[in-house]
């Protein structure tokens, strides 16, 4: 994970990078407000810890300017002002969360994680892939149908996610070991059958709303059940 920190108090923001470089963050400190709007618009951190207060152009501005340029990197936005107003403001901008100086750095940490996690979560959300009552997120493998969840294995979800893209059509045999296992594999056409078997097991039989039809002499087809 690479965090970006903007923070002209010299001495804290080198304490904070050395704290959070022991914690496995890479870091990337600047003490200036121009320089760390033109790193915070590099789209390459996971994270950025924006101070308010900056020479050359403050907090507010770098924020009001990434989001306008359409990035949406976590910020946690440091204040020194613990006016109501000033929090408001920051989270106006954009800030995802706001610390009041002094701090601790267990809590900056915290907050830091909870971020990340949920940065995770949405990237998950957005890879997911929905059929009917089916989810499946190609990224960790997992299925979900109401309160069932099953983790495939790598083959497993190659295939479901290939049969869901080309949902309501049939494919032979043929052409999914092609897909799946590739025109050099050792393996026999007949691993098609098992792994069909396996989706059934592990997928439908688990109260989905979709099957998986053998159309007998050519191949599969995966439909969604009304
Ligand atoms: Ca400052």
């Amino acid at each position: 994970m690479r965090l970006l920190l903007v923070e002209d108090e010299v001495s804290l923001a080198d304490a904070l990078a050395h704290i959070l470089k022991k914690h496995s963050y890479e870091v990337d400190v600047f003490y200036d407000g121009e320089e760390g709007l033109d790193n915070a618009i590099l789209t390459i951190y996971d994270l950025i810890i924006l101070d308010r207060m900056l020479p050359s152009m403050n907090g507010t501005e770098i924020l009001k300017q990434i989001r306008k340029e359409g990035i949406t990197t976590p910020v946690i936005f440091l204040t020194a002002m613990d006016g109501i107003s000033d929090r408001v403001d920051g989270l106006d901008c954009g800030a995802d969360d706001y610390l009041v100086k002094p701090f601790s750095t267990e809590e900056l940490l915290a907050r830091i994680r909870a971020l990340l996690r949920r940065k995770e979560k949405d990237l998950q959300d957005i890879n997911m892939i929905i059929v009917g009552n089916v989810e499946f997120t190609p990224s960790t493998l997992m299925v979900r149908i109401n309160e069932y969840q099953s983790k495939l294995t790598f083959k497993e979800g190659q295939l479901l996610e290939y049969l869901i893209m080309n949902k309501g059509h049939v494919l032979s045999k043929e052409k999914l070991f092609d897909k799946i296992w590739g025109f050099n594999s050792d393996s026999e056409f007949t691993i098609v059958e098992i792994y069909i078997h396996n989706l059934r097991k592990k997928v439908v039989v688990k109260g989905a709303k979709i099957s998986i039809d053998t159309i007998r002499g050519i191949g599969y087809r995966l439909k969604e059940d009304v």
